[in-house]
């Protein structure tokens, strides 16, 4: 699940955040980096190399492992998405709900995250924690997949400006320096 509350912004969160021990602080890193990856590897074997991503596309990459529909929805103010499974004549499928209500730019956010919940099979019932990491595995895995590195990179090395950029990606402008930050392109 996706609230308002657990935005693209937690994403800034990632070098404090509060550490049980050594131990989980790592495993929560090897997680985000390996939900970045799978963002990649969809990217890759899509052959996309320019921004906007297409996210039917990647939809449709998707339904050819899952049972799958992705629907507009009246969720809750604070909702953003949902995923939940639906099991009919032992069949399972999947249905994603994104808030209707939401700008366009948040909606791809949070079914990029909804299709995250999927892949990482991190399915709940239960609503969890905004901060959670499962939360911001999906977070990563969203922002990786809208602005993949790769391309932003090249991007960013001819467009400095962040609300120019955020039109071209299609996402938020919060989302986008957020991931320009944790990708350290300033430096
Ligand atoms: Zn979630």
């Amino acid at each position: 699940m996706r609230d308002e509350n657990n935005n693209e912004e937690d994403l800034k969160l990632d070098n404090s955040y509060n550490q049980e021990s050594y131990f989980d602080d790592h495993i929560l890193k090897a997680r985000k980096k390996e939900a970045r990856i799978f963002a990649q590897k969809i990217i890759k074997s899509l052959k996309i190399n320019e921004a906007p991503v297409n996210l039917r596309e990647v939809i449709s990459h998707v339904q050819k492992d899952f049972n799958l529909v992705v629907i507009p929805d009246t969720l809750s103010k604070n909702i953003s998405g949902i995923i939940v499974k639906l099991t009919e004549l032992e069949q399972e499928f999947f249905v994603i709900g994104f808030n209707a209500n939401d700008p366009w730019c948040r909606r791809r956010f949070s079914i990029g995250h909804e299709i995250a919940h999927l892949l990482f099979n991190t399915l709940c019932d239960k609503r969890e924690s905004g901060n959670s990491e499962r939360e911001k595995e999906c977070e990563f895995f969203s922002a990786e997949l809208l602005m993949p590195k790769s391309i932003l990179k090249n991007d960013f090395s001819k467009i400095r400006n962040i609300p120019e950029l955020s039109k071209k990606y299609l996402v938020s402008s919060a989302a986008m320096s957020i991931k320009i930050s944790n990708d350290s392109l300033l430096k």
